[in-house]
């Protein structure tokens, strides 16, 4: 049997309504589609003694592997409801992508509708999933005046061209003084995802994470 989009929607849906999140009231959903045309879905589960959060993908993914279906994973489809207002609070933690991870196949897609309201869904490639969660290390901001430090933020970060300035001005303040200072988050371009998904949106940044490490 196979399921079209609209049919596996409502499958997931149901089993969003099987979510218990009583610590972070985050109830998600995951649907998992084989090439084989099968469907397993999993929900998520908080458990407060002894404190555990089983994740929806992992239930999924169990249940795939006690039919014995080896035929990979065509589609991931995710759907949560809650105290979520951000497609990246439903989509897979690192944990649950390495565990999908050996289904992959170059056909595999993920999809995640928009929290609460279940529509608008993004889709990703195999690619941009990949890509997503492949580890970046950190690149460090190079130059030591103004104009040098600003063409390394331009080519490395995100940064617009007035957060371009103010974070130049960071660094040469941390070369006077010896402070290291490190950008992190959405505007360092380094978030994986959460990055894929603000372009999805057409969006950007929406502030500046700053990281300083003092001497003393
Ligand atoms: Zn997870």
């Amino acid at each position: 049997m196979t399921f079209n989009q609209k049919q596996m929607k409502k499958i997931l849906l149901s089993e969003l309504k099987k979510a218990e999140a009583k610590v972070t009231h985050r109830r998600v959903a995951c649907l998992l589609e084989s090439f084989k045309g099968s469907v397993y879905t999993g929900h998520n589960f908080e458990k407060t003694i002894p404190m555990h959060f089983y994740h929806a993908e992992d239930m999924a993914i169990n249940k795939m592997e006690r039919s014995k279906d080896k035929s990979g994973i065509k589609n991931i489809i995710m759907a949560g409801y809650g105290r979520l207002n951000k497609y990246r609070q439903v989509s897979p933690c690192e944990n649950c992508f390495k565990l999908l991870k050996p289904y992959f196949k170059k056909q595999t897609k993920l999809t995640i509708y928009e929290p609460n309201t279940h529509k608008y869904p993004l889709k990703f490639s195999l690619k941009e999933i990949l890509k997503s969660y492949a580890k970046i290390g950190y690149s460090k901001i190079s130059g030591n005046n103004l104009s040098s430090i600003k063409k390394s933020l331009k080519e490395k970060t995100l940064l617009k061209r007035k957060d371009i300035l103010f974070a130049a001005g960071l660094r040469l303040l941390g070369l006077k003084n010896h402070i290291k200072f490190y950008l992190t988050g959405s505007s360092s371009g380094r978030t994986g995802l959460v990055k894929l998904i603000k372009e999805k949106q057409k969006k950007s940044y929406d502030d500046i994470d700053i990281v300083i490490i003092s001497n003393k």
